[in-house]
């Protein structure tokens, strides 16, 4: 079986996925994720890294590379493309690349969940932008990795009787007998 890197590194041509780079390739797992498959993650080289990880040090004229990476096939890839897009946003060229970003629905939903918002009254939504309160019951969108547990849980899963965390991210709730943190964003109200 192929690690995730092999398959990224096949997947790239053994290059950045934001900018062809060859140096210092390693695998980032694209938050939020539900397990660390290829699906869910990139190929980045150092210098998107350290940019990716602390967006203060964004160098605009680096990333002038999306104007060719956000076309992208590859979900993970579009979805940072997307990301570091509006990161820049105030640069009027990269305002225009977000204008022409068609990505599908479930994928601007997972674009958007991790952006930052300073509204700290943000509900917690779902996949579909329903709002979910303690004691709903949702349905998992993706198979699910519980770290810790040693179980996966199945896309498809019915999570009852949730609970609100402080986090508008996530919720917890009760699965195979263990109460677990879930992403809202893979999650469907019942
Ligand atoms: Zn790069």
């Amino acid at each position: 079986m192929m690690t995730v890197e092999q398959t990224l590194l096949d997947r790239s041509g053994s290059k950045c996925e934001l900018c062809t780079s060859t140096s210092n390739l390693s695998v980032y797992n694209v938050p939020p994720n539900s397990d660390e498959s290829a699906d869910q993650s990139i190929l980045l080289c150092d210098t998107c890294l350290g940019q990716v990880k602390n967006s203060e040090t964004a160098d605009a004229n680096h990333w002038r590379c999306l104007n060719d990476s956000m076309w992208t096939p590859v979900p993970a890839v579009q979805v940072m493309a997307w990301r570091q897009l509006n990161v820049l946003k105030s640069e009027g060229w990269a305002q225009d690349l977000l204008e022409m970003l068609y990505l599908e629905d479930d994928i601007k939903a997972w674009a958007e969940s991790e952006m930052t918002d300073d509204d700290s009254e943000e509900a917690t939504v779902d996949s579909n932008s329903a709002i979910l309160n303690d004691g709903d019951t949702v349905t998992l969108i993706k198979d699910l990795v519980v770290k810790g547990a040693n179980f996966t849980a199945k896309r498809g899963t019915v999570v009852k009787n949730i609970s609100l965390t402080s986090n508008p991210k996530h919720i917890e709730g009760r699965v195979n007998g263990t109460r677990i943190v879930l992403v809202s964003a893979f999650l469907k109200k019942a």
